[in-house]
Order: structure tokens, then sequence, then C-alpha cells
């Protein structure tokens, strides 16, 4: 008997991979949890605030193509928008679509095993997913490689395809 827990999908990082796995995954209908080391949504332009951090390609191709009303609603006043500004819309996006409500903040992940016994992910800090009817679990790793966080993980096990 455990007490952790338990959810269909882990997702690591919230960053724009990480808040739209976990959008494409509620949709299915699936519990799912993110785990997050910083305090906020964004990722990279969560924690590169460095004075003239910046796009180096064009600001409107980097947007969420999932919303026909998110395209229309923002529009960037630069052609290569900087930090402040490129965050501001990540904000936008979690205050639209509610992530946060599913995201974990200052947790960072530790490790992620997968337990052949129990036939399920366990994730440190204490989370671990649940084996489904048709015996399918899954851990998605989420992360970008520009926020520095490394995770010593083993990843085995089905994801499905989103
Ligand atoms: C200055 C700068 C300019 C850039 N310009 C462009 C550009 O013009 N065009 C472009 O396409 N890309 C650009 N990028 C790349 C940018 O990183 C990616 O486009 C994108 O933001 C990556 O998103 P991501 O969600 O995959 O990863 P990230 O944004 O890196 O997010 C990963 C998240 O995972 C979290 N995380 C990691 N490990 C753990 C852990 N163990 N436990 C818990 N949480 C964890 C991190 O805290 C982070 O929030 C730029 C990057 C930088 C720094």
């Amino acid at each position: 008997m455990t007490t952790q827990p338990q959810f269909d999908a882990i997702v690591i990082g919230a960053g724009m991979s990480g808040m739209y796995q976990l959008l494409k995954l509620r949709e299915l209908g699936l519990k799912v949890r993110v785990l997050e080391a910083g305090t906020g949504v964004g990722g990279t332009w969560y924690w590169n605030r460095y004075p003239g951090a910046r796009f180096d390609s064009e600001s409107y191709s980097y947007a969420f193509s999932f919303s026909k009303e998110l395209l229309d609603e923002w529009d960037r006043s630069e052609h290569f928008a900087g930090q402040p500004e490129t965050l501001r819309y990540l904000n936008h996006v979690a205050d639209k679509f509610d992530p946060r409500k599913d995201i974990q903040f200052r947790a960072r992940v530790k490790s992620a095993h997968f337990q052949d016994a129990g036939n399920r992910w366990d994730v440190t800090p204490g989370l671990r997913t649940h084996v489904t009817e048709d015996g399918q679990r899954n851990l998605w790793l989420i992360r970008g490689g520009m926020s520095g966080f490394g995770v010593p993980c083993h990843v085995r096990g089905p994801c499905p395809a989103v």
C-alpha cells in the first residue's frame, strides 16, 4: 500500500514543451502532474533574465499554434522580442489555459526509476505513475537543454504518441 500520489503521466519542466505536453495530455483525459524546479512557468525565458536576452529568430515564428484565438490576440512589439516580453507571453498562455493547477513548482526531479515489479515509474520527489487497465504507464520527460538541470533517469516503458 502506498501513499504516493499517482498520475497517468508526469512531465518534467514547465517551459514551452512541458506546458504544451500538459495541455495535450489533459485533452486526452489523462491525470497529469508537471514537476518544475523554478517558481514559475517559462523555462528558458523564466531563468535567463540577463540584460539583452532576446530571440535570435523572428518573434512571430515563436508561438503556440494550437489556438487561433491565442494567435490572434497576441502581438509582439519587436521583430526579435526580448526576454521580458517572451516571458509575458508564456504567462499569458498559462493564464488563459490554466496549466498551473497541475504544476508543482519548486519541485526539482532528482530521479525517475521504472519498477519492474510494480510496473510503474517512481519519481523523486515522491510521485509515481499508476498502471492503467491495459498495463500502459507513462512518464513524459520534457526538459530543454538551456535551463541547466540534469535528470539522472532510467527511461523505460511505453509513451503514447500525442
Ligand atoms: C537567450 C536565448 C534565446 C533563445 N532564442 C531562441 C529563438 O530565437 N528561437 C528558438 O526557437 N529558441 C530559442 N531559444 C531556445 C529555447 O530554449 C527553446 O526555444 C525553448 O524555450 C525550450 O523550451 P523547453 O520547454 O523545451 O525547455 P526549457 O525552456 O529549457 O524548460 C525546461 C524546464 O524544465 C525544468 N527542469 C529541468 N530539469 C528539471 C528537473 N530535474 N526537475 C524539475 N524541473 C526541471 C527547468 O526549470 C525549465 O523550466 C533561446 C534560448 C535562450 C536562452
